[in-house]
C-alpha cells in the first residue's frame, strides 16, 4: 500500500481539484476552510516562484469555484531562508492579486529560528495590506507580548499550542501550563483582540473558550475554532451544529510527507493506524 493512501486521512490530495472538492463538502456542512499548499523550506529560486504561481492560482480557483476558504502559507515556502526581500515580494504579490484582495491569508507560524522573522515579515506586510493575518504558539514564553502587540495593531490572530519540539528556555514543556496560557492568551484576543481563530482539537480548551465567551458575553461572530482536516470530525460537526463557526484547515499538494508526519508524532494511535494498514495484505 502506497504511504499517500493513508496520508489522505489528513490532506485532500496532491492536486488542488480534489481540495476545491473537499472544501465544497465541508461548506455543504456549515464549515468554511482555510487551504495550504504543502511545502517547507524552499531552498532555490525557481521553487520560490513556483510556489507563487500556485498560490495565485490558488486564489483563483478559490474565486472561480466559489467556495468558502481563505489561504495558509509558510514563510519558507516563499524564501524566507533565501532572502527577506525576495519572500516580501512574493508574499505582497499574492494579496494585491485580484482574487486574494477580497479574500485572506494567514502566515502559518513555524519553529523559533522563525518566529521573529515571521513576525517581522507580517507587521511589513501588514502596513500594507489589511487582508493577511499571522499565528502565535501559546506555548512560546514570549507570546503573551506578541498578542499585546498584535491585538494593538488590531490583527487576526490564529492561537495554537505550537507543533514543534522547542526548549525549556524557549516554550512551556508541560501540558497543563500550555493550556493555561492558552486560555489566559484567549482571553486577551476575546477582550482586546480583532477577530480570532482558536485553533485546537482539545475538549478541555474548546471548552475553556466557550466559557470564556459565556463569561465575557463575548460575540460568537468575534471568533471562530479552527481544526485541521480529518481530525475530530464528530466534534467539528458538533462545534457546528452548537451555532459556532468553524474553519478546517485543508492540506494538499506533493510535498505531504512534512505535515503527515508532524500529524503521526501528535498521536500514538495514527502510528499503529499506519503500522497496521502498512503490514495488512
Ligand atoms: C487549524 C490549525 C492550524 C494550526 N497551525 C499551526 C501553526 O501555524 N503553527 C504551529 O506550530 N502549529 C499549528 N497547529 C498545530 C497546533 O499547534 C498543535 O500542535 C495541534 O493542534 C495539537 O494540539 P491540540 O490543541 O489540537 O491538542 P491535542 O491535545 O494534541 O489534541 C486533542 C485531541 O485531538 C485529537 N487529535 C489531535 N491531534 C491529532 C492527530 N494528529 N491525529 C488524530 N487525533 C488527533 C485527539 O483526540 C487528541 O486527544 C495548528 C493546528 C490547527 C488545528
Amino acid at each position: 500500500m502506497s504511504l499517500f493512501v493513508l496520508a489522505r486521512r489528513f490532506v485532500a490530495g496532491e492536486e488542488v481539484g480534489p481540495a476545491i472538492r473537499a472544501v465544497r463538502e465541508l461548506n455543504q456542512s456549515g464549515m468554511s476552510a482555510s487551504l495550504n499548499l504543502l511545502g517547507e523550506h524552499v531552498s532555490t529560486k525557481e521553487d520560490v516562484l513556483r510556489s507563487t504561481a500556485e498560490y495565485l492560482r490558488l486564489f483563483d480557483c478559490i474565486a472561480e469555484s466559489g467556495v468558502e476558504a481563505n489561504v495558509s502559507l509558510k514563510l519558507t515556502q516563499l524564501g524566507l531562508d533565501i532572502d527577506p526581500n525576495l519572500c516580501y515580494d512574493q508574499v505582497s504579490g499574492i494579496l494585491e492579486h485580484p482574487s486574494s484582495v477580497g479574500n485572506f491569508l494567514r502566515l502559518d507560524m513555524e519553529g523559533t529560528p522563525y518566529t521573529q522573522r515571521t513576525l517581522d515579515m507580517f507587521f511589513r506586510l501588514f502596513g500594507g495590506h489589511q487582508n493577511v493575518g499571522v499565528v502565535i504558539q501559546a506555548y512560546l514564553h514570549r507570546s503573551e507580548a506578541d498578542i499585546r502587540q498584535l491585538n494593538q495593531a488590531r490583527a487576526r490572530v490564529r492561537l495554537c499550542k505550537g507543533a514543534y519540539k522547542e526548549p525549556p528556555e524557549m516554550a512551556i514543556q508541560r501540558i497543563p501550563e500550555i493550556r493555561a496560557r492558552f486560555l489566559e492568551l484567549a482571553g486577551s484576543l476575546l477582550a482586546d483582540g480583532a477577530f480570532s481563530g482558536f485553533a485546537t482539537h482539545d475538549d478541555e480548551l474548546i471548552g475553556g473558550v466557550k466559557t470564556l465567551v459565556r463569561e465575557d458575553h463575548a460575540e460568537r461572530e468575534k471568533f471562530e475554532f479552527q481544526m485541521l482536516y480529518g481530525i475530530r470530525t464528530a466534534t467539528q460537526a458538533g462545534l457546528v451544529r452548537e451555532g459556532y463557526k468553524l474553519r478546517v484547515y485543508v492540506p494538499y499538494g506533493t510535498q505531504w510527507a512534512p505535515y503527515f508526519y508532524r500529524r503521526l508524532r501528535e498521536r500514538k494511535e495514527n502510528i499503529w493506524f499506519v503500522a497496521r494498514n502498512l503490514f495488512k495484505d
